[in-house]
């Protein structure tokens, strides 16, 4: 029997109206496990490569893992997987919460949604029942009015909700679905495809649950997972106390914490926007997704805003303060808030906004340009507040923005000024600082990454063992490693941050015994590299190439100028010749033939 799965797939299509279900494919399901690589094979198959990510052609696929619901730690997870508005790639978004485990109790293991619809619309998804509904009246709230107001109106405060906000409507590059409206599928520019389709929301509701197809196995490899979660170090202290904000002052001390754009690797305020100043200010509890034993989220309380806020993050806490140099908690706390609202990408934000303030700093972005709104000066708090509702209804200057750092900066013919890969924007690590996360960045297929391959775990933290994070020799080798592993993770519905505690083997135990299939560590990780090189095929085809393995030139040919990595640059052509080299690529980057087909691709 097998297990895991719910073994149906739904179809809605918006053009025509049209909702069927299909069988999930076993075959598939076991090489691409699930979520993300599942959900990769179907773009792969049947989105042509160069259709318009915004137009009809393109599908948004909503993917459960056979993890998901299952009592596995951290089992509530799903991705969002579509061709990218921001960079074209197959995007994967993955979020946590409580959604993913309504949707599959509700009958399926993933949604996929096709054509477009002619107004707006919401879908409303409850033990194999599916209606598409009017969502006219929902079309310009935010994701909070939006989720609150389908929970009234069906009647039922314990649905799910997974929407858009303006950001979406309004085909934002970079924004994003949110889910129990905080928990975002954040990255890529996922938000915008869904607006595309008119879809402002997914509702869902169900009694069901998938077999386990070995209860002994999964109860003895839950067992062992559970007993390594609540003795590792980060799993069991540093999250749960400062959530992920507990790594602001470490990648600080480490020389790359990003300041102004990533003209610096220190912020010489990071005390006053860490998770220990959280905790002794305006933390109100923890807060933990569906079946997690860590409870990284964080629930505060600020003046000025009536209601309990869940966040903030480390990225969100470095994305909307030191990367635009500024050091007020409680206005990164409300600018967080206000992401979430709009359904914008808080890292994509802050980073685009940071590039703003360095092209405005060097004269080469005018201050009539910026008209009413607040002056792009790197520290200026007013910023962060109001951009986050001109970007999302792509007002004045905001509209602009709203394209990303890379498209913005190239518009005054500086995109060197984006810190970005693939025109994504890079998150809180500087790459001169650990040469291993910056290869993770430079060949990330979805584009600039932190949850592909989080080199900052052996580079940085020491997990599972310390590597010197200014080598390069050797660094292949780890971040394909890494990169494998966090596909079978993100594949089978757990979140990434269990890495910190389990190992390929624990995956495997897990998902073999849920599943029934008789993996070993090696089909798994096979698995995760097949992911991979379906993903990295998708781009040839949509025509990236070597160059786009690349970091911006800032981080080739300036040395970090202060902090614990003073003096370092990225070795990008030494790094990129060894990883190409250990995953069976040609000097080009190419998959060869020998190696598509070991993965039978
Ligand atoms: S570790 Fe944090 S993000 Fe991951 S499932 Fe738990 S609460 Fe959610």
């Amino acid at each position: 029997m097998l297990g895991g799965y719910m073994g149906k797939i739904l179809r809605v299509n918006l053009t025509t109206g049209k909702i069927s279900e299909e069988p999930l494919n076993e075959e598939i399901a076991r090489k691409f496990i699930g979520a993300r690589g599942y959900g990769v094979k179907i773009i792969f198959d049947e989105v042509p490569h160069n259709a318009d990510p915004l137009g009809s052609g393109n599908k948004l696929i909503f993917a459960t893992g056979p993890l998901t619901l299952t009592t596995a730690p951290t089992g509530g997870r799903y991705d969002v997987v579509t061709k990218s508005p921001l960079n074209g790639v197959i995007a994967g978004s993955n979020s946590g919460g409580f959604f993913a485990p309504e949707l599959k109790k509700a009958g399926y293991d993933m949604l996929i949604v096709e054509g477009k619809s002619e107004k707006p619309v919401y879908l409303w998804i409850t033990d194999e029942k599916v209606e598409i509904k009017d969502a006219s009246h929902l079309w310009g709230k935010d994701t909070h009015e939006t989720t609150d107001t389908i929970l009234s109106e069906l009647g039922d405060k314990n649905i799910k909700v997974a929407c858009i906000g303006p950001a979406g409507e309004n085909l934002v590059k970079f924004a994003c679905v949110i889910n129990d409206k905080a928990r975002a599928a954040g990255r890529t520019g996922v938000g915008a495809v869904m607006g595309s389709k008119m879809l402002k929301a997914v509702a869902a509701k169900g009694t069901k649950r998938a077999p386990i197809a070995n209860p002994e196995k999964f109860k003895e490899a839950l067992r062992v997972a559970m007993d390594k979660i609540k003795t590792n170090g980060v799993t069991s202290q540093g999250l749960p106390t400062y959530g992920t904000m507990v790594l602001n002052h470490i990648i600080d001390e480490h020389g790359l914490y990003p300041a102004y754009n990533f003209q610096k690797g220190t912020y010489e305020d990071v005390d006053k926007v860490s998770g220990e100043k959280l905790k002794e200010t305006y933390l109100v509890r923890n807060k933990a997704c569906f079946g997690c034993p860590i409870g990284c989220g964080r629930v505060s309380k600020v003046p000025g805003i009536e209601e309990e806020i869940e966040g903030p993050e480390y990225e969100t806490s470095w994305s909307l303060s030191a990367d635009v140099g500024v050091n007020d908690l409680v206005a990164v706390i409300k600018s967080h808030y206000l992401c979430n609202k709009m359904g914008l990408d808080p890292i994509s934000l802050g980073s685009t906004i940071a590039a703003a303030m360095e092209l405005y700093e060097k004269g080469i972005l005018k201050k009539d340009e910026v008209g009413d709104a607040p002056e792009l000066k790197f520290g200026n708090a007013e910023t962060i507040l109001v951009y986050p509702e001109l970007v999302a209804k792509r007002i004045g200057l905001g509209d602009k923005l709203a394209e990303g750092s890379y498209n913005f900066a190239s518009s005054y013919g500086h995109p060197e000024l984006s810190m970005s890969v693939k025109k994504q924007e890079i998150p809180a690590y500087d790459p001169r600082g650990a040469q291993g996360h910056a290869l993770e960045y430079a060949t990330s297929n979805r584009g600039a990454c932190h949850v592909r391959g989080y080199m900052i775990s052996p580079e940085i933290l020491g997990i599972p063992e310390k590597l010197d994070p200014f080598v390069v020799e050797g660094k292949g080798k780890w971040v394909k490693t890494f990169q494998d592993l966090t596909a079978v993770i993100d594949s089978a519905g757990l979140c990434l941050f269990t890495s910190f505690a389990l190992n390929a083997e624990d995956y495997t135990n897990l998902l073999a015994a849920v599943t029934g299939f008789d993996y070993t560590v090696d089909e798994v990780m096979t698995a995760g590299d097949r992911i991979w090189n379906l993903e990295k095929l998708w781009n040839l085809k949509i025509g990236l190439t070597k160059k786009d393995d690349y970091l911006p030139p800032r981080f080739l040919n300036e040395p970090l100028p202060d902090g614990a990595a003073k003096g370092q640059i990225v070795h990008i052509e030494q790094l990129l010749s060894d990883y190409y080299n250990v995953r069976g690529w040609s000097k080009e980057g190419v998959p060869t033939e020998e190696k598509l087909k070991d993965l039978g691709l």
